[in-house]
């Protein structure tokens, strides 16, 4: 039998640090710096970086969510899951421990796919936190649906001609280059018609139409570029996997990064309660502590449960990941903690507003940007309705109907049945 909650003495001691450590040392670089987490280092920047990514090399925490062959420490997923907690209620601390996303799913990819060149010129960068990469796949008029996909790559001799428009590809505007996805073979359809390029964000023809801020952010920090590929040549070399594979490279990116946002979301959701928790017990209304309300201490009672709920669905879910090696095997769970992810976030965030009054809808607490977050967590990495549709799948799939007039339940058939088998007729 071994079924256990406890966390790894030496472990939980190395989390400790980096609770400590992200509170003390990274936090304040979300208040100073809050837009610049994945900016090129200037000088300033580096002098308080580069030593806090060092403390955190020298401590083995480096990079978690990788294999040691590649710099790694191959925690595996549950680790990973009880780290990215305490990341989590941090902007900036995934860049100091080498695990923001899309940069994570990305260096995966090329340590999957790519060719000793790639890997060579593309990963090695990526994983010393020296550069920063872009995803590029949703277009303008088709997003969760691949069909409606219409950017090409077309052989010219030893190249490829890459033209279309890419929407949302995060942080092109820092990136060192693009994983484009693009149709090689029309009639071959989305699912073996696809392949994956990696072009350098310098390449002629490759243009920025327009950086689209999130809500919270200013326009001018907006990072979610609208990206013309105009006749972008690269060389054959440049195709990252066999050609009309991409929906097999792309599965090995969303599995982990799915996870890894229910995780972050985990230690955002506590922060979130924590702050409701801390207010309900500091203001007064009437004479008494909110916390005496019995309204506000339903919000308390039913965020704790909702988040307990989530956090012990995401650990089995990353035990899961861990004990198969396989996320197609553990599809059904990843999708239902994916959907998960904003309504969990969503509810909490929206009762510690409610506790904190007016002061709840300013922009003086962490608690706006965790608003905006839950409706982004039901976007990234595949809409909730998608995931909703995996998850009924794979239940049903290990489910029968049944022929009969009645369900196998109907309760009059049992009773009859149970009497013929007690002898009781
Ligand atoms: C913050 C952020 C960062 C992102 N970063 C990247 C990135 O780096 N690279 C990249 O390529 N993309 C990125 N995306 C894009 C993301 O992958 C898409 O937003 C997502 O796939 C949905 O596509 P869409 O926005 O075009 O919505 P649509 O496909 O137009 O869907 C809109 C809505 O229609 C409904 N819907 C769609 N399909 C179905 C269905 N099958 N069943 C029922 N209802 C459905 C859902 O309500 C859905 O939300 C990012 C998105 C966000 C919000």
């Amino acid at each position: 039998m071994t079924w256990d909650f406890d966390t790894d003495p030496e472990f939980q001691k190395k989390l400790d640090w980096v609770a400590q450590f992200v509170r003390d040392e990274v936090e304040p670089l979300d208040l100073v710096w809050p837009y610049d987490n994945y900016k090129p280092l200037d000088d300033e920047h580096r002098r308080i970086v580069d030593p806090l990514k060092q403390r955190v090399r020298e401590q083995e925490l480096w990079a978690c969510h990788l294999e040691p062959a590649l710099g790694g420490q191959g925690y595996g997923q549950l680790k990973l899951a009880l780290l990215n907690e305490i990341l989590g209620r941090s902007t900036w601390a995934p860049t100091i421990f080498g695990t923001q996303a899309p940069d994570t799913g990305n260096a995966e990819i090329i340590a999957h796919f790519g060719t000793d060149e790639q890997k060579a010129r593309y990963l090695q960068p990526l994983l010393d936190g020296e550069i920063f990469s872009c995803y590029s796949m949703t277009e303008p008029q088709g997003g969760a649906d691949v069909s409606g996909f219409e950017t090409t790559a077309v052989r010219d001799g030893d190249e490829w001609i890459i033209n279309g428009r890419k929407f949302f590809s995060s942080n092109a505007r820092y990136a060192t280059f693009c994983i484009v996805m693009a149709y090689t073979d029309k009639e071959a359809g989305p699912h073996k018609g696809m392949s994956m390029f990696l072009v350098p964000t310098d390449t002629p023809g490759l243009t920025i139409e327009r950086n689209f801020a999130l809500i919270h952010e200013p326009d001018e920090e907006g990072s979610e570029a609208l990206i013309h590929y105009d006749d972008v040549r690269v060389p054959s070399t440049a195709l990252l996997g066999d050609e009309g594979r991409a929906f097999e490279v792309a599965q090995v990116r969303l599995g982990g990064g799915r996870v890894h946002h229910a995780m972050r979301t985990v230690g955002l959701a506590q922060r979130a309660l924590d702050m409701m928790c801390e207010r309900a017990l500091s203001r007064t209304t009437r004479g008494k502590p909110l916390a005496d309300r019995e309204t506000v201490q339903t919000y308390i009672a039913e965020s704790y449960a909702q988040l307990k709920q989530f956090r012990l669905f995401v650990l089995q879910t990353a035990w899961l990941i861990d004990k198969t090696k396989d996320y197609s095997k553990c599809r059904t769970d990843i999708s239902a903690i994916k959907f998960l992810t904003p309504k969990v976030l969503h509810d909490i965030v929206q009762r510690s507003i409610q506790v904190h009054g007016a002061l709840g809808v300013t922009r003086s607490t962490p608690l706006h940007k965790m608003w905006v977050t839950a409706p982004v967590m039901g976007l990234v990495d595949g809409p909730t309705e998608v995931h909703l549709r995996q998850v009924a799948r794979g239940v049903l799939k290990g489910q029968q109907g049944t022929d009969g007039a009645w369900p196998t339940e109907f309760l009059p058939d049992k009773v009859e049945a149970a009497k013929r088998k007690l002898g009781l007729e």
